[in-house]
């Protein structure tokens, strides 16, 4: 999601162990296929979760210690990486080891030179004005400096999967009970949740009806290792961050295997192409033509410092010259002070029409610091200004929903192709609720097998490993409400690869693990639909030692993928 820089951590800064995922273990209570053999097929979820290997987080010490400062990079060399159970050396894409420093040096060089040329870049936050001040303070965006591999068919199924959701947001957005129902215990626990539904309440007292409807989601998947089934991590909807800058990201590697290719054995053309800034902007076009209004403007609600602001730039400046529409900028403080609603429910924003609201802010408590806020949204929401999304697409993306949906029969309930049930389901990693007490119990004895969620965005608020078994504990104790304020989901262990990484101008070596995103763009008037296509992607990679994964909370990197 869409995330400020304001909680860059230095996860990068210092690794000296190296982290890889071994054998699984055996508890008294629990025992867990170790076998090679495919697993059988799941007869449910719980099935699910047994048949897939799990595997432990294993500690092996680096040869060097890295990273290295400074321009001139000297990354360290990994020691030898061991795949625990099979006692095999994993073979990379690109031979680590026997890249010559001079030529690895170089590359650092160009790439980053490439970035600053191409804007490929971020506030930096050591800069205190980075985040408010355009052209203050800039750094290249955090990037692995070589494409991730990725099998292609996988690739494929991501990219099929994509319009099928899209439509399935869609659909969702329009049961209103089913959202109300689905989320009722959940209003209980957490307040954030509560106001959200509050607000969905008064739309469904004033019947308010979107004739127009805009997503810009993002569906993001981890490939498990040891099943190779591509399994969905979460779908986005409101403020999927990145597809300005993962473009670029993409035209990044393939500038450096245009010129690098050939000494490393990397095909460019491996690389599939991304437009991901080019289809959102298309969106925008296409709603703000359906809202026929040519004098309306598309505006972006920001949060007041957002040191990803060019990812953002990027959207309203192709806007600008491609389609010569303007996107203004607004927090929702500003709207407060300066919107009013006419009776045939335009909104005015300083004066001016607004056709397309495009949200990077409203999807945590913290952007809602006082009432002004609310006040704003729900203005926004009463208005007929096209909503990016509107709060009923906002709710069909809260991980509940996402849990519900995974359910025996539910998407029966809004798709009718069978097939294409059949595909989103296989992609769903094991989801329940807190209600399920064999779950729960499992969840307490093998916590590492589980991540448990509360109804956030953003990245960092997930539980991991002992955490899981100590909240469930506190949980139970406590035998309030509190425990429908999260979903529990199956661990997904994706394949670990060496990476090099690119922060701050320093390169690291490291084992990385990747998540795919792929963009979706939908839009409907009425019974038309205009747009329902996969739009690009964006691949972050993190280092395996790592829970979290968002870039802008400081966990990842932006990458590209290499298909294989
Ligand atoms: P957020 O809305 O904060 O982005 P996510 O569900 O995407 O929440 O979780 C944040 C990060 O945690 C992901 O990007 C991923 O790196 C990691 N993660 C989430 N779910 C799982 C899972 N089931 N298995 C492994 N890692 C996960
Ligand atoms: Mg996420």
């Amino acid at each position: 999601m869409g995330a400020a820089y304001s909680s860059c951590s230095s996860l990068f800064l210092a690794f000296p162990t190296v982290t890889l995922y071994s054998s699984p273990i055996t508890t008294s209570s629990q025992s867990y296929p170790r076998s090679k053999s495919k697993p059988k097929p799941f007869s449910s979820t719980i099935d699910k979760i047994r048949n897939t290997r799990f595997l432990e987080p294993v500690k092996i010490m680096a040869q060097t210690s890295f990273p290295c400062s400074g321009l001139a990079v000297k990354c360290g060399k990994v020691g030898e990486v061991e795949n625990q159970e099979e006692g095999t050396t994993r073979k990379p894409m690109v031979d680590y080891h026997g890249i010559d420093q001079v030529l690895l040096d170089e590359m650092v060089y160009d790439a980053l030179v490439w970035s600053s040329l191409h804007g490929l870049l971020v506030g930096d936050k050591s800069v205190e004005r980075s985040g408010k001040v355009p052209g203050v303070g800039l750094v290249h965006a955090p990037s692995a400096l070589l494409p991730m591999p990725f099998p292609e068919n996988q690739w494929r199924q991501a990219v099929e999967l994509t319009p099928i959701f899209s439509e399935l947001v869609d659909r969702v957005s329009l049961d209103g009970k089913f959202l109300q129902e689905s989320l009722s215990r959940t209003k209980k626990a957490d307040a954030f949740t509560s106001r959200l539904l509050d607000l969905h309440s008064k739309m469904l007292e004033i019947n308010k009806k979107e004739d127009i409807r805009l997503g810009l989601h993002r569906s993001d998947y981890m490939l498990d290792e040891q099943t190779k089934l591509l399994l969905q991590i979460e779908l986005n909807t409101i403020s999927c961050s990145f597809p300005g800058l993962s473009s670029l990201v993409t035209e990044l590697h393939r500038s450096v295997l245009n010129h690098y290719g050939e000494v490393l054995g990397l095909d460019p053309k491996r690389i599939p192409g991304n437009n991901a800034n080019g289809y959102f902007v298309e969106a925008f076009a296409k709603a703000w033509t359906e809202y026929n209004n040519p004098r309306a403007l598309v505006m972006f609600v920001v949060q007041a410092e957002e040191r990803n602001m060019y990812d953002q730039h990027w959207l309203s400046a192709v806007l600008k010259e491609r389609y010569n529409i303007t996107a203004i900028r607004k927090t929702m403080a500003e709207i407060d002070a300066e919107a009013e609603l006419l009776s045939d429910g335009t909104l005015l924003v300083g004066g001016k029409a607004i056709a397309v609201i495009y949200f990077r802010a409203g999807y945590k408590p913290d952007d809602y610091p006082s009432e002004s806020e609310w006040r704003a949204r729900l203005l926004m929401e009463q208005s007929s200004a096209i909503k990016c999304p509107s709060i009923s697409y906002h709710l069909a993306g809260t991980k509940k929903i996402q849990q519900e949906l995974a359910k025996p029969d539910v998407l029966e309930r809004f798709l009718d192709n069978k097939e294409d049930i059949a595909k989103l389901r296989k992609c769903f990693a094991g989801l329940w609720s807190l209600d399920d007490p064999n779950i729960v119990k499992e969840a307490i004895e093998r916590p590492e097998l589980f991540v448990m969620k509360p109804q956030r965005e953003g990245g960092g608020n997930n539980i991991y490993g002992a955490d899981v078994r100590e909240t469930l504990l506190r949980l139970q104790k406590e035998g309030t409400d509190g425990s429908a304020a999260y979903i529990l989901m199956q661990r997904i262990f994706p394949t670990v690869f060496q990476t090099f990484l690119l922060r701050n101008g320093i390169c690291h070596q490291d084992n990385a693990v990747s998540e795919l995103g792929i963009y979706g763009a939908y839009l409907r008037n009425k019974d038309k639909v205009i747009m329902n296509d996969q739009c690009g992607y964006l691949l972050r990679t993190k280092t395996s030692s790592s829970d979290e994964g968002g870039v802008a909370a400081g966990f990842a990197v932006l990458d590209s993928i290499y298909l294989t």
